[in-house]
Order: structure tokens, then sequence, then C-alpha cells
């Protein structure tokens, strides 16, 4: 397959003004909170209207209208309606908007040694050892009891002050084997303060950080309502002296949640319905209520296909299992410095475009939704009637590798699902990276989706 750079060495100006934006969106949109408030912001300038006002006034959808539903703040589903009847099947692109990361507990500070420190738990899968000795922001919210919510963005502006998690030096690291000690979850302790307030008759450093968060109107028990998540800090930025690729935190899997809400406000009068879902809790198993597992995209598709005159409980049954989904997430990259799990021949490539895993499952393609042949026909010929530049690939070695997302959850309706995302080096650690080309194809690629007529 051709490397997509051909096309864009001489006409890279497209490109670079695609990724600009998406480096922007990295840089702020650090939690799922923070992409769904941008995503409705973008929405609402491209003529989408919250679901929840058109409810209240009753107003009716008709073809080429558009809607959105916030779910918890944390997961969004945007709708264009198509010409065809939406019974007639949607076609639905999902990512989710949540990334790996080191969460508060519900009771953190505490006081060890002259410095007060967060207790944490990770979450997702990480590699211990890569968070600790880096600069992390502190990003989230605190619920107060009358339900006023204050928001937290710390360490973002050069002036900002950062936190982080300490790391032995290698001269008192040296374990029987000449093997560094294991970073187990509960050392993921963040750093937060050292200063002891003379005030205070016990826990004295620890008085000071309580001081500090009561200047934000936070006393210590509101941790208990709050979501605090601990986050590379920094921007994302072009990566190589080519500016070929993008480094950034969050990666996996904004960067097609990104690509494919680009793609969903530039659709005008679709031939079929259009959906782009935007989902939380991928990384813990797509559970709870904003979690691809919850009932809240079928129940607001309800909704949608009520205001458009069309609902009925075999409308919405047949509207979903005639609906064909891309499951925008992204894959591993064959990596040059780790080639061993990797098959060089059948995985996916930086600059080879979007890349479409069939499946991805592990262990003899256990637990994988084995897109069905017919629809990837399909997709071939929209693929390559809008020149994206894809690659079909796997996810690993047979038997080493493997992975889930959000795929399997959609085809349980009877619908087609293929997973289709960009390829990522550095996949849940806190600094991923990309290639530009890649992402700029799969947003091309998702927007011939969604404009199919086929
Ligand atoms: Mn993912
Ligand atoms: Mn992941």
């Amino acid at each position: 397959m051709d490397n997509v750079w051909k096309k864009y060495v001489d006409n890279r100006e497209e490109l670079e003004k695609f990724c600009d934006g998406y480096k922007e969106f990295l840089s702020t949109c650090k939690t799922e909170r923070e992409c769904i408030k941008f995503a409705i912001k973008k929405a609402q300038a491209a003529g989408y209207r919250s679901l929840a006002d058109l409810l209240k006034t009753n107003t009716k959808l008709s073809a080429g209208d558009k809607v959105y539903a916030v779910n918890m703040n944390k997961a969004m589903v945007l709708f264009c309606v198509g010409k065809q009847p939406i019974e007639a099947g949607i076609n639905i692109i999902g990512s989710h908007i949540d990334s790996p990361r080191i969460d508060l507990k519900a009771t953190p500070a505490y006081e060890s040694t002259g410095f007060c420190l967060f207790d944490t738990h990770y979450y997702g899968g990480i590699k211990k050892y890569q968070w600790t000795a880096l600069p992390l922001a502190m990003h989230g919210v605190v619920i107060k009891k009358d339900g006023k919510s204050i928001e937290l963005s710390i360490g973002e502006n050069a002036d900002d002050p950062v936190l982080g998690i300490s790391d032995l030096l290698p001269h008192l690291d040296n374990r029987p084997e000449n093997k560094y000690k294991e970073v187990k979850g509960e050392d993921l302790n963040v750093l937060a303060a050292s200063i002891p307030d003379a005030n205070a008759e016990k826990d004295k450093v620890k008085a000071t950080i309580l001081n500090i968060l009561k200047e934000k109107g936070i006393e210590e028990a509101d941790f208990f309502s709050a979501e605090i998540e601990m986050v590379p800090a920094g921007h994302a930025r072009d990566f190589g002296l080519d500016r070929s690729m993008i480094m950034g935190y969050g990666q996996d899997d904004r960067v097609c949640a990104y690509a494919s809400l680009m793609a969903m406000l530039e659709v005008e009068k679709p031939e079929f319905s259009t959906m782009c879902l935007l989902v939380d809790k991928e990384e813990i198993g797509s559970v709870g209520a904003t979690g691809m597992g919850s009932m809240y995209c079928e129940n607001v598709l309800a909704e949608f296909m009520n205001l458009a005159g069309q609902y009925s409980e075999l409308s919405l049954r047949r509207a979903l299992n005639r609906s064909r989904m891309l499951s925008s997430d992204v894959t591993a990259a064959v990596d040059p410095n780790n080639l061993a799990p990797f098959n060089i021949t059948t995985d996916a490539h930086f600059g080879k475009g979007l890349s479409f895993n069939k499946y991805n499952g592990r262990f003899g393609k256990s637990g994988s939704n084995d897109a069905n042949p017919e629809f990837i026909g399909v997709l071939r010929a929209i693929m390559d009637e809008a020149e994206v530049v894809y690659q079909a690939t796997e996810m690993g070695r047979v038997d080493e590798g493997g992975g889930g997302t959000i795929a399997y959850i959609m085809a349980k309706y009877g619908m087609d699902v293929i997973d289709a995302g960009v390829p990522v080096l550095n996949m849940h650690a806190p600094w991923e990276i990309t290639s530009k080309a890649d992402i700029y194809e799969a947003y091309r690629g998702y927007k011939a989706f969604y404009n199919s007529k086929k």
C-alpha cells in the first residue's frame, strides 16, 4: 500500500491546518468533561441543537436537522437526520474520550516524611513506571453539597506549578538480579506540598494543602464528590525533525474522537442519518452509565426518532439493526524499537493511512467483533471513491497481541461494525505518538463514510 505522504509532500497546508486544530484540542481537552465541553461548543456553532431544548419546545425534526444529547457531561451523541427514513439505518462512528491516567482517591490527602501527598488509583491499563518522574497537571471537578461545581485545571500554564510522582535514583535501586523496583499501584502517590503550617497542631504540611484548597472553596470532605485526574502536564506538539508526527497525551482515543467529530460537523443533508458517538469508560470495559455498554445511545435514538415523527419500537429496532458503524479506536503501530510483538507485514504502520482492524481479539480472535466481508466490500468502495488511503491490519502477532474496543457492544444490535482508527506509538504512555498523515486520512475516511449513499 502507498505511503500517504506521497499525496501531501507538496500539499501539506490543509493537513497541517487540521492537525493544528487537533493539537489545540489535545492540549486543552485532557478529561472527558473537557472534551464534551469542547464538542458542545463546536456542535452548536455548526447548527446542532440540544435534545433537552427540543424536548421542552416539542420541536419536530426533519431531514437535514442536527441534534445532540449529552450524557452526564462525559459522553455525547450527535445526530443528523438523513433523507432516507431513519429505520433504513444510520451511518455511525463511535470513539471514546476517556484515556489512561491517575485518579485521586476519595480521601486522598495524607502526610509522610515532611510531604503532603495525594493517594491515587490509576485508571485504565498503564505501565506504572512510565507515570513517575514527570510533570503532572491536576484536572477535574469538585461538586459541593449544594450542587455547585468547582473546576480545576492546574499545571498547564507556564507559570502554574506542576505535581508528580517521585521515583528512586538508580544508585539506590540495585535490586537482586540487577532489576529495578517494580512500581506498584499503591506507590503512585502524588507529591503536593512540603511547607509545614506553623499554626497547625498536627499534620502540618497537610494543613498547608487544605488551606490552599480552602481558597478555592474546597474542603477536605469535598474530595468524596469530586473527579480529579492527574494527567501529563504540557501541550501536544510536532514530533520528528520533519514534523510528520504529533506527540501528545490522550491520543487513545481522542485522535479518532476529534477526526470523527470534525467529519460529523461538516455533514450536510446526508442520504442516511448520521451519528457521532463520544463515549466514556472504554478504558475500563465500557461499563457505567456513560460507557458504550449503557442504554443511553439507544434511548436518545428513540427520542430523535420520536421528534422526527418516525418512532415506533419496531422502527427503532430496525434502525439499529440496519445501521453501519465504524468503531473508531486507535490501533498499535509497528514500533521500530520493539519489533518482537509485531508481524510487520500484517500490522499497522505510520503513514499508511486509516487502519481497519477486521478483528482484534486475542488467542484465536477471542472476544473480537469479526467484521463481515460484505460490509468491508462496501467500505472499500466508499474509501476508494473518496481516494482515502487505508490499511487492513491486525494488532500484534497471533497469540501475543489483541485488545478490545466498543465494536462488539454495538454489534449486539445486529449492525455491521468494524474497527477503523489511527495507529499509535507509545499507546497508554503519558506521551503518545501519531502520524499526521494517518490522522488526516482518518478524518477524510470518516467524512466519506458519513456521506455515503450506499
Ligand atoms: Mn482506545
Ligand atoms: Mn486504550
